[in-house]
């Protein structure tokens, strides 16, 4: 839980560690990219000096909404980052899911800043914002700024700043509808409304404006789906032949995963991503009881109780056997 101190801090210290470079982890998803470009904007409005850094290219889905924001992506952060005083990390648990080297040699003289809700946060930060309690990264920034001092009512966001941290709420949730949502998520919701956020913009420019090669992508999933009744798991998998012939990114298939859930009786739903040939990107998603950042964590990944995923290095049928014996052991006893 962070301190109303703390909070009260963050401004201020963003105000003097100027100019600030805003970071997420790879492969970002709704949450991460409404926090960089929310935060990016908002600090923009403020007068303040700030970068995006974005080491992948911005999924199709989110070009609508986030094309109308000046960004500036780099090409490497080692060389950057000298530019910058501070860096701000969002979304992000651990300094390894950046993407990049594990020598980390842009941190040398940075101020670093951790602003994240996952679990399995390592506080890698010299100043960290991070509290499991917020349904999203974009719900505690939002929340930050609502309850610094210097803080304004409803003129404290411009509507599309409301509408990016609007963004990274809806997507966590699944649009309200997991158990993360809680009275503080929809009292930053109401707030995010009152500056001029709608829940139909976004849900119009990034959920209801799906490709054709994403809705193959659903279509091949859940064909290619498998149950095991037993053990409450459903999975499917999407090897590297399928990415290449639908043209398709990993963003393309956020979402998927998501769906499965909805299956009677699942507990457990998986989705094996052959993203690159032999890279497998695991994504587990829990339903019930079954805490999957703990079952995550046995390969080196992690993420939330009911939201995880891990990378293996392999073929994608042996890594699908050897995950699912082992998820079929340690879940249901
Ligand atoms: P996804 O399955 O959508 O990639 O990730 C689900 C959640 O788990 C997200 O919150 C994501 O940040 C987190 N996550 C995914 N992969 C990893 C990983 O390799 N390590 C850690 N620490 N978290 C991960
Ligand atoms: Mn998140």
């Amino acid at each position: 839980m962070i301190s109303e101190k703390a909070i009260d801090n963050l401004l201020i210290l963003l105000i003097k560690n100027q100019p600030i470079l805003i970071i997420t982890h790879e492969n970002p998803d709704g949450d991460a990219l409404g926090a960089i470009f929310g935060l990016k904007s908002f600090l923009d409005n403020m007068g303040l000096l700030s970068s995006i850094y974005l080491h992948s290219s911005l999924p199709i889905q989110y070009r609508e909404l986030m094309g109308a924001i000046k960004h500036s992506y780099m090409e490497s952060l080692e060389e950057i980052a000298p530019q910058y005083k501070s860096l701000v990390f969002l979304d992000m648990a651990d300094l390894s899911r950046s993407g990049l080297n594990n020598r980390h040699a842009y941190l040398k003289d940075k101020i670093i800043f951790n602003i994240d809700h996952h679990v399995s946060n390592t506080n890698f930060g010299e100043f960290n914002f991070v509290d499991t309690n917020w349904s999203s990264t974009c719900e505690g920034l939002a929340r930050i700024f609502m309850f610094n001092k210097q803080g304004t009512g409803k003129d404290l966001f411009l509507p599309e700043v409301a509408d990016l941290f609007l963004l990274g709420i809806l997507t966590d949730t699944g649009y309200f509808s997991y158990p993360n949502v809680t009275e503080k998520t929809m009292e930053t919701v109401g707030f995010l409304l009152r500056c001029g956020a709608s829940i139909s913009r976004v849900n119009l420019r990034v959920r209801e404006n799906m490709t054709d090669g994403q809705f193959r992508a659903w279509g091949y999933a859940l064909l290619h789906s498998n149950t095991d009744a037993k053990h409450g798991l459903i999975w499917s998998s999407i090897p590297n032949n399928v990415y290449n012939s639908l043209r398709l990114g990993e963003g393309d298939t956020e979402g998927i995963v998501e769906f499965f859930r909805n299956r009677k009786n699942c507990k457990l739903a998986i989705l094996f991503k052959e993203i690159k040939p032999g890279s497998i990107r695991i994504s587990l998603r829990s339903k019930g009881s079954i805490d999957v950042n703990q079952l995550a964590s046995n390969w080196g990944g992690g993420g939330h109780p009911q939201a995880a995923g891990f990378t293996l290095k392999g073929e994608l049928k042996s890594i699908e056997e050897e995950v699912l014996d082992f998820l079929r052991r340690h879940t249901c006893k």
